[in-house]
């Protein structure tokens, strides 16, 4: 898709992310992706022979470039994960594939990036409580499903309530938005959802779904909040994450602009700061 090209292009010359930090996707493995993913269905995925309703539901033929796409988006994901152990904070450059179920993919998403990158962590024995806090004007129904009857990772999703998916998984906490939504209302939600997520739960590395499309200029979102309410949102999300120091991988999940420039200048806002609070955790400087 051109945003993400693009998206590489803009954090590359405003100079949020220098050419030493930026490092092409490895494609996940296969076992990996198996932490979460039916062998039923990673195998249908791997060898093409998904069933014309399973490739509907997800909203594109399968090609082995969509087979590549997918492990590497998942693999995208893993790898920040693993950084953020080190530096603090890292960033997938897309990622954010939240319809996708243990068993099935769905709304453009094929494989649950942020739940294999979870599992990693916890098979690698690296932390054991995470959170996922999914800010996507979608809620993340895959995650939900696939962490129900795990304590050991929390799901927050804060989502438009009228939006897809129309039939809704039960998160930990999820956070249900009228249409219209505007800034105030949704920071003052967003603040009393994360102090809930650390009530209930003390995680040890987080998951943040940094999606553009609760955007007042997105053609699905159905919110309205400016570019600049959603900066405020991550710096209160990753703000959060860096006053406890915590680790914290981003993925970029959705954004639907018309005005590509904007969906950029969003998810470009997003790196920007994680690329500062990194440099402060590594420097010990902030
Ligand atoms: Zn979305």
């Amino acid at each position: 898709m051109a945003k993400y090209a693009r998206l590489r292009e803009r954090v590359t010359a405003d100079g949020s992310v220098p050419p030493e930090r930026l490092f092409e996707a490895p494609a996940a493995s296969w076992d990996d992706i198996r932490l979460v993913h039916t062998p039923d269905y990673v195998e249908a995925v791997a060898t093409g022979t998904l069933p014309r309703e399973a490739q509907r539901r997800i909203g594109f033929p399968w090609s082995p470039g969509m087979v590549e796409r997918s492990r590497r988006s998942v693999g995208a994901t893993v790898a920040a994960a693993r950084a953020a152990l080190g530096d603090g904070i890292a960033v997938n450059l897309a990622g954010g594939t939240h319809h996708a179920f243990a068993d099935r993919g769905e709304g453009y998403c094929v494989f649950n990036d942020v739940a294999v990158g979870a599992r990693v962590l916890q098979r690698d024995h690296a932390v054991r409580r995470i959170a996922v806090i999914d800010c996507d004007v979608h809620q993340g129904n895959g995650t939900a499903a696939i962490f129900k009857h795990d304590r050991s990772v929390f799901t927050f999703s804060m989502h438009g309530a009228q939006n897809f998916p129309f039939r809704k998984e039960v998160s930990d906490l999820d956070v249900n938005l009228e249409d219209g939504t505007t800034d105030n209302a949704y920071l003052e939600l967003l603040a009393r959802g994360l102090d809930e997520v650390w009530r209930r739960h003390e995680p040890e590395f987080v998951f943040y779904l940094a999606g553009a499309d609760p955007y007042e200029g997105d053609r699905l979102g159905r919110l309205k909040l400016t570019i600049g309410g959603l900066r405020a949102r991550d710096a209160l999300v990753l703000g959060r994450c860096r006053g406890l120091n915590l680790p914290a991988a981003i993925s970029m999940s959705g954004g639907y602009a018309p005005d590509i420039d904007a969906i950029v200048t969003i998810h470009a806002n997003t790196i920007a700061l994680a690329s500062e609070l990194a440099t402060c955790h590594n420097t010990s400087g902030c």
